[in-house]
């Protein structure tokens, strides 16, 4: 029997606006059977998998959906082209995005309104990045400081941010900006469940002997968590769940800290708890 503490993160394991995605999706598979989604909802192969036997049939575009399948609007938006094919197509459209993602898409449209050039601190490629930038005309997106540092002067902008960045990037890269804008506007749409778990990853860090970071590593958000955990505790790792977990790692612990990235599932955060305490350590 394990001797180890465990201390589980308030926040670990879906965000709200995945989860309740994820209820959307699976009442729809429900109601008609068979859905659309354009993409996965989630970075998690498991999770996808799951929502298959629910009916969720994943397609990469919309031409592929067949006319009588609705489809569904994921979590972090889709952006506005898309939608409005989806509908000139004649598709039935179930709109699951996180209603704090929408919040951002009107920040967006805001700062725009006010004649600002839009900047979008967030990752190049991310759907709820390309999702914010199809609201607005020809925004700026703006992934780190080394790319803040080669903008130029701008008199009037704007800033919105991705969900689920980094304050630490964010405060590189604004700290930047304030030097090469004159009126500068910023709308701080980094959600609250992000900041909070951001905030308990390095409450848990500091605390415990040891950290583990649960969620896919195709998930760019958990392994940023992870950098933050082991940046403070060197004893941090990312696993996947239950398989990953090393007990070399416990040696002479006497507590761990666990969290996980807004796309890992409740019950793998329990399973990975249950594992540990059943360790003989
Ligand atoms: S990370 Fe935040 S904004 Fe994004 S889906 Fe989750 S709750 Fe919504």
């Amino acid at each position: 029997m394990s001797s180890l503490t465990i201390n589980i993160a308030k926040g670990a394991g879906f965000c709200m606006g995945v989860r309740r995605a994820i209820e959307i999706a699976k009442k729809a598979g429900k109601q008609y059977g068979k859905v659309a989604m354009l993409g996965d909802i989630v970075h998690n192969e498991g999770v996808v998998r799951e929502l298959e036997k629910d009916g969720i049939v994943v397609y990469d575009d919309l031409s592929q959906i067949p006319p009588e399948m609705p489809v569904i609007l994921r979590s972090h938006g889709t952006r506005a082209d898309l939608r409005q094919r989806a509908h000139s197509m004649g598709l039935t459209i179930i709109d699951a995005t996180c209603p704090l993602v929408k919040e951002i898409h009107a920040a967006a449209k805001e700062l725009e309104s006010e004649g600002r050039k839009v900047i979008i601190i967030g990752d190049h490629g991310h759907d709820e990045v390309e999702a914010i930038a199809g609201e607005v005309t020809d925004p700026l997106i703006i992934a780190d400081e080394a790319e803040a540092d080669t903008i130029s002067k701008i008199r009037q902008a704007g800033v919105v941010i991705q969900s689920t960045q980094f304050r630490e990037n964010v405060d590189a890269i604004l700290k930047k900006l304030i030097w090469k804008i004159n009126d500068l506007r910023i709308i701080n749409t980094i959600c609250k469940p992000t900041r909070d778990r951001q905030a308990q990853i390095r409450e848990l860090a500091s605390e415990n002997d040891v950290m583990l970071i649960v969620g896919s590593f195709t998930s760019a958000n958990t392994k940023r968590l992870t950098r933050i955990a082991q940046s403070i505790n060197s004893r941090s790792y990312q696993i996947r769940g239950p398989v990953d977990i090393q007990p070399d790692w416990f040696k002479g612990a006497k507590s761990v800290g666990i969290s996980a990235g807004a796309s890992a599932p409740d019950k793998i955060v329990r399973e990975v708890a249950d594992k540990i305490g059943a360790l003989a350590i």
